[in-house]
Formats: structure tokens, sequence, C-alpha cells
């Protein structure tokens, strides 16, 4: 590019968003969302949005929604108010030297400032990063209401839906023998369609994750996520277990990616954009398991629907895309926040074929949940 192209400013807004049940995980169980959205406003005209979003606060990683807001206001605006809006890499570049950590929030103004720039080109978002493999992804559901004759209607009712047939069971928070006996019950109340996987998010300790693998493949489960902490046990599990295994939270960026592939911790990598330091550092940790021949997976942080966007338009352009992905954030979520709702249907998320993240904010609603109740301004998108 070589107009002169600079960014004007960086909002911050956090939205508290009611949820259609209680999501009940091995640290925390989640009544509401808090989303924070980052509007990028660039000297061409052009806007872009971002989300920074987390599981139960500070609960499940080191940022919430707050200290992201902090991170960006006070921190990592100041450093790209004038800077070119069209080198993202380099604004970013600009941003690692000053600030350390705080993936989630750098994902969010990245992701911003790239849906910016797609729209400034009239590119999706997927053909900026490399171009699409597919129009559609692959949607697994969570069943966490803690309850297994619930998680069972909801599940049938997915399925008569059409929306979901793969099905990740959160566990990790009671007796193991509780758990098993859960898991079991639900693959068996299901059809044959359906896939059962469990999240164990660490819970357990490597000994006895040993015993209840060998009884979460008994009982038909097909893929085990992150049973327990660090990469050598996990990598330990891996090689004795016969169901396979993914890593999910010691992904948290390359680097780690590239320590957790050399170990072979795991059969399927958990890709989180926030978690991964955004789109671009999880590209990286794409191209690592690519190269290592471990399977990607589409996680979610339960982000609302401007992050699940802006990690579906990355997972739209990956080959081996085999587990599918769960990015459900929005459905979990009871209000519309956006324009036009995202399309979930025969199983798929449907990706948006518009400039950028294909979204826009529906700004009556935002103005309705954000949490400083201050009206929002110049939320409408050019391009
Ligand atoms: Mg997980």
């Amino acid at each position: 590019m070589t107009a002169d192209i600079r960014v004007l400013a960086i909002e911050t807004i956090i939205l508290d968003l009611p949820t259609i049940r209680p999501h009940k995980l091995s640290m925390v169980t989640m009544n509401r969302q808090s989303l924070t959205i980052v509007h990028v406003r660039c000297s061409d005209g052009f806007d872009g949005f971002g989300e920074g979003t987390t599981i139960g606060g500070l609960a499940y990683g080191p940022e919430s929604p707050e200290g992201m807001k902090l991170t960006i206001d006070q921190y990592i605006a100041p450093l790209l108010i004038g800077a070119d809006a069209t080198r993202i890499q380099s604004a970013m570049d600009l941003v690692a030297k000053s600030v350390k950590g705080n993936n989630f929030a750098k994902c969010a103004v990245e992701t911003a400032l790239l849906d910016a720039h797609a729209r400034r080109l009239n590119l999706s978002l997927s053909e900026l990063l490399g171009g699409r493999r597919r129009d559609s992804l692959p949607i697994a559901w969570t069943l966490a209401s803690g309850d297994t004759a619930k998680d069972i209607a909801e599940a049938q009712q997915m399925l008569d839906l059409r929306r979901h047939k793969h099905f990740k069971l959160k566990i990790g928070s009671k007796p193991v023998a509780d758990d098993i006996r859960h898991v079991a019950k639900i693959r068996n109340a299901l059809p044959e369609i359906a896939t059962v996987r469990v999240d164990v998010n660490m819970a357990w300790r490597e000994r006895e994750a040993t015993t209840a693998i060998a009884a979460l493949a008994d009982a038909g489960c097909v893929l085990i996520e992150q049973p327990v902490a660090g990469i050598s046990s996990l990598a330990r599990l891996t090689r004795r277990s016969s169901v396979a295994m993914m890593a999910d939270e010691v992904l948290v960026g390359p680097e780690s990616a590239l320590e957790a592939a050399s170990a072979r911790a795991a059969d399927v990598f958990s890709i989180k954009i926030e978690q991964a330091g955004g789109l671009f550092a999880a590209s990286k940790v794409i191209a690592i398991a690519e190269a290592a021949g471990i399977s990607i997976y589409g996680g979610t942080m339960l982000e609302g629907p401007i992050g699940t966007m802006a990690a579906a338009q990355l997972f739209a352009g990956v080959k081996d895309l085999q587990w599918g992905t769960e990015l459900f954030g929005p459905l979990l979520l009871i209000e519309e926040i956006l324009a036009e709702p995202l399309i979930y249907r025969d199983f798929e998320l449907q990706l948006p074929t518009g400039p950028g993240l294909g979204v826009a904010l529906n700004e009556a609603m935002v103005n309705r949940f954000r949490r400083d109740g201050k009206p929002a301004v110049n939320l409408r998108v050019a391009g």
C-alpha cells in the first residue's frame, strides 16, 4: 500500500451477556459471558473489530476482560495510534517489544487491525490469511450442564436440530468413577452418528489418568483433551493411549507448540487464537503441527461472534481438520449482538463471504449490554 493510512483510534468495550444455561467446567461454572470488544478506526475510513474473551474471568487463564481492557487502553493503544494501519505485522512487532505476555489482548487488537485491512482490500479475512479450503466448518457442542440426564436430552435436541453431532463432555471435577459412568451413559444413549469426546482441563494426575483413559476407551470415547497438566506427562499418556489425545492448555504460542510437537505430546492440537497470541501466532502453531503430522482442531475460548468468526476464518484454510471445531461460543449466548446472526446448519458453521470478518455488530445491542452504560459511537463499518 502506498497511501498513508494510519490507526486513528482504538476503543475497548466490555459487554456482559447472559448465557443459555450454566456452563460447568472442572475449574469454574459460568453463568454469563463477558466480551472485550476492540474497535479500531483508521484514517481512510475503514474500521475493524476484534474480541478478547476468557472462560470464567481468571479461572481458566491469566487474562480477564477487565485486564484486557486496561492493557489495551493504557499500553497497546498509545503504541498503535498513528501507526501504519496496513502493516499489521510491524504494528504487532511494536506491541510485542513493549508488552510481554497478554496473548488474549494482543489477539483482540491484531484481529481488529486485520479485519480493517481485509475490508480495505475487499477480501474475506480467510483470503487475506492465505485462502480458504472450505466454506463451512463442523461444529462440536459441549455438554456441560453437570447433569447426565440433562446432557443426554440436550444432545438429542442438537441431533434433532441437525446442529451438532459431535459432543464434548467437560469432566474432571467429580471422582473419576462418576465421570466414567457419566461418559458411558451418554455414549450409550446417543445414536451411532454421534461421537463423544471429553475435556478434563488438566484436572487429573498422571496415575489416575492412566486408568481413566483406558476406561474412557472402553466407554466409547474417541478423543481425550488435556487430561493432565504439562507436556511430558501428556506425552507419556499419549504413547500409552489407544484413544486419540488432544493438547490444549499447554499450547500458548509457537514456542510451546514446537516443544509439544517435539515431545509428541498429543495426536491433535486444539488451536485457540487467543491462547496462541493472535491469528499470525496461531498460523505458526498450525504450521508446526502440520510439519509434525499432528491434526488440528479448531478450539474455542467460548468467544462471542467476533472472536468466533476470526477463528473460523483461520480454520477455513487448515488442511487437516479431521476432528472439526468447537466454535459454538455464540450459541451459548441468549442475545444476538450481530446485525445478521451467524448461520449454524447441517452440523456446520457457514462462513460469510463478505470482506474482513464478514460480520457487523448490532449497535443497539452493544449499547444495551455494555458494562459502562455509555452509548457506543460509530460502530458501523465502512467497506
Ligand atoms: Mg480444552
